[in-house]
């Protein structure tokens, strides 16, 4: 049996690498992050679903951390000479313009809880941690090491197509959410709901959601959440990492605000509604969660345990 449908690959170690057969046009896989990830896809492909590497179409990136992009070179090495890497156009940018990835913000109250949640403390296998090389660092220090070897197998989308289109992989569409990173995106199907959404939602335990609070930008992740929140139907989200949130009538009702941070208004029932209705962040820009934003983590601990 061999449908439409969205595969969490197991063992693929930091971030969760997500496969889609599709009856007609074969394999994609999203986000291969580690010499890890790659093998994991192999043995998905070889022992599961019983179909070969040549299968896999497209690989495509949700954004271009290394956790989500560093085993797309063990990967592509076994896959046909069509296969295509599809990035967002910045990608272009950033390893032919000498353009700075996005720099990142709150490291410890934002990216502490991401690698709990991905198990971090579990990880099983050293490939788990090995990288194709050091592509997709957010830090200032690897600046000038952007780079990959599969500079002739990418595709870039279309600038001029984005916010949203066809990929040309099954009903699959991809929606610029910039927010984590600059240049992040999500693939989306219309037909079932099925949201691959990167790291601007996160995934726990309890099978509810977060907004990540790790992210280049928290402004612009409420306003990517809140749009995709109006403008599309979800019924699951696959998420960076951790596991996925589904629900049958709206998936986003069950994703809270930056929610590992404890702040007043964000925590409650209400976060959705807060988030995604609030006429100040929407129209103005301002945030109603002054204490979350413009401010580094120290000052948000600041404020909480006065
Ligand atoms: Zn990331």
């Amino acid at each position: 049996m061999d449908g439409n449908m969205v595969h969490p690959i197991p063992g693929s170690g930091l971030a969760q690498t997500y496969l889609i057969s599709d009856a007609n046009d074969g394999l994609m896989v999203v986000d291969v992050g580690s010499v890890g990830a790659a093998q994991a896809v192999e043995d998905f492909c070889t022992h599961s679903i019983k179909r070969s590497l040549m299968a896999i179409r497209i690989i495509a990136v949700t954004h271009f951390h290394i956790d989500h992009i560093g085993g797309i070179d063990a990967l592509l090495s076994k896959c046909s000479p069509k296969t295509t890497v599809l990035f967002h156009p910045l990608v272009k940018a950033y390893l032919k313009a000498g353009r700075p990835i996005s720099p990142m913000r709150h490291w410890v109250t934002g990216l502490l809880p991401t690698l709990i949640a991905s198990g971090f403390i579990g990880i099983r296998k050293w490939t788990d941690l090995a990288f194709d090389g050091p592509a997709g660092v957010p830090l200032a220090l690897f600046r000038d090491r952007q780079f990959v070897s599969y500079a002739d197998r990418i595709r870039y989308l279309e600038g001029n197509r984005l916010p949203r289109s066809r990929i040309g992989f099954g009903g699959w569409e991809v929606i610029a959410t910039p927010g984590h990173t600059e240049e992040s995106v999500v693939f989306f199907t219309e037909a079932s709901g099925e949201l691959i959404a990167g790291d601007l939602i996160l995934g726990r335990k309890d099978g509810r959601g977060y907004v990540n609070r790790f992210c280049w930008d928290e402004d612009q992740t409420r306003r990517s959440f809140a749009t995709l929140a109006e403008t599309i139907r979800v019924r699951i989200i696959f998420p960076g990492h951790g596991p996925v949130i589904w629900s049958a009538e709206d998936a986003f009702r069950k994703v809270d605000c930056f929610g590992e941070v404890p702040a007043q208004d964000c925590s409650h029932k209400s976060s959705f509604d807060a988030l995604v209705k609030s006429p100040s962040n929407r129209h103005t820009g301002e945030s109603r969660y002054p204490e979350q934003s413009k401010y580094t983590g120290f000052r948000v601990k600041h404020g909480m345990t006065k």
